[in-house]
């Protein structure tokens, strides 16, 4: 259960058309991430599926029946938000059996299920508590337990670890991975994060304008992204894109080729270039080298590299990795 179909759909608000017709199905049991710039219409279409917004045209489907016309309340599906939206009065314990007292069942088997999602997030030391005096981990865990506890078709979660520091959004991120491979249930999860489109997706649909750039796994974008747009998008630090005379050398009206796919020496090389901006990372060294005729180029290498500012150093793209376009931003076969 939780296969998701979506079919010819649009959304305009008044004169702004914000997705022209789309299509996805998503299968039973993924993980879809969506990710695009910022008002690209993620948020838009996860709010479609939802049944939060209403769609212009065209129909939404939940294991193949058409839901189009049928309330959020009543489509089987959990939203996750930014927010956590919980309920400040109420403690852990009645946050997350909520939506079963408002569905109308008994109270012995709200306990029970409540203790046991407590129990899948750790949180059965915190059921008496209320979520202000929680951190902001444990509250977007309570959010996520009242999500589940419905046991819904599928999760739809809407960035929900961007309000939380660098060290805990890695931790909830693990979290909500493990989690989708407990329960295999269908998850759709909207993020800015590369990191975590590429880690916890099995599927990630790239939206450019409301339209559907590519859609693949996290390594199918890497390794053969369909333009320069997809291939700009996943990977960080971004591809570096090399237009003119190098780029003319493979045929392609731009060459793109990943910091990650770019040796560096100090004695010899394909091309000569002054190092700029040196970051160290400890696992890694982020270098910005300044090619004559490829410009600045992002590479990077493991480990610490003792260069420093102004080095003249010979940067070799890896043949095997270079990435094609034609002139109109279209992969070329590599
Ligand atoms: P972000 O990453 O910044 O959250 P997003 O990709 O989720 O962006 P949406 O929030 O879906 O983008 O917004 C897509 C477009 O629709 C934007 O231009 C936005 O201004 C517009 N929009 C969204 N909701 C409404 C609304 N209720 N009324 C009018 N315009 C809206």
């Amino acid at each position: 259960m939780g296969s998701i179909t979506i079919s010819k759909v649009t959304k305009h608000f008044g004169a702004l058309e914000v997705i022209p017709p789309l299509d996805l199905h998503i299968e039973e049991g993924e993980f879809v991430v969506f990710v695009g710039p910022s008002g690209c219409g993620k948020t838009t279409l996860l709010r479609l599926i939802a049944g939060l917004e209403d769609v212009t045209s065209g129909s939404v489907a939940i294991d193949g029946t058409d839901v189009t016309q049928v309330a959020a309340a009543r489509r089987g599906l959990a939203m996750v938000f930014q927010s956590y939206a919980l309920y400040p009065h109420m403690t852990v314990r009645e946050n997350i059996g909520f939506p079963l007292r408002m569905a109308g069942i008994g109270k012995a088997e709200i306990a029970r299920k409540v203790e046991t999602v407590a129990e899948t997030l750790n949180l059965t030391g915190h059921l008496d508590a209320r979520p202000g005096q929680m951190s902001g981990g444990q509250r977007q865990r309570v959010a996520i337990g009242r999500a589940i506890v419905r046991e819904p078709k599928a999760f739809l979660f809407d960035e929900p670890l961007s309000n939380l520091d660098a060290s805990l959004r890695v931790n909830m991120r693990l979290e909500i991975s493990e989690l989708h491979q407990r329960l295999q249930t269908t998850a759709i999860y909207v993020t800015h994060d590369q990191v975590e489109a590429m880690t916890m997706a099995t599927k990630i649909v790239v939206l450019r304008s409301g339209i559907i750039e590519q859609v693949g796994s996290p390594m199918e974008l890497y390794n053969q992204p369909r333009n320069l747009f997809v291939a700009g998008f996943i990977g960080s630090p971004k591809m570096n894109f090399i237009t003119g005379e190098k780029a003319a050398q493979h045929d392609a009206a731009t060459i793109g080729v990943r910091p990650e796919h770019i040796a560096l020496s100090k004695d010899a090389g394909a091309w000569q270039g002054a190092v700029g901006i040196v970051e160290h990372l400890g696992s890694d060294t982020f270098l910005h080298v300044n090619v004559s005729g490829a410009g600045p180029l992002t590479v990077r290498v493991a480990g610490e590299l003792a260069v420093n500012f102004g080095d003249t150093v010979f940067v070799t793209p890896d043949a095997n990795r270079i990435h094609r376009f034609d002139a109109a931003g279209n992969a070329l076969p590599r």
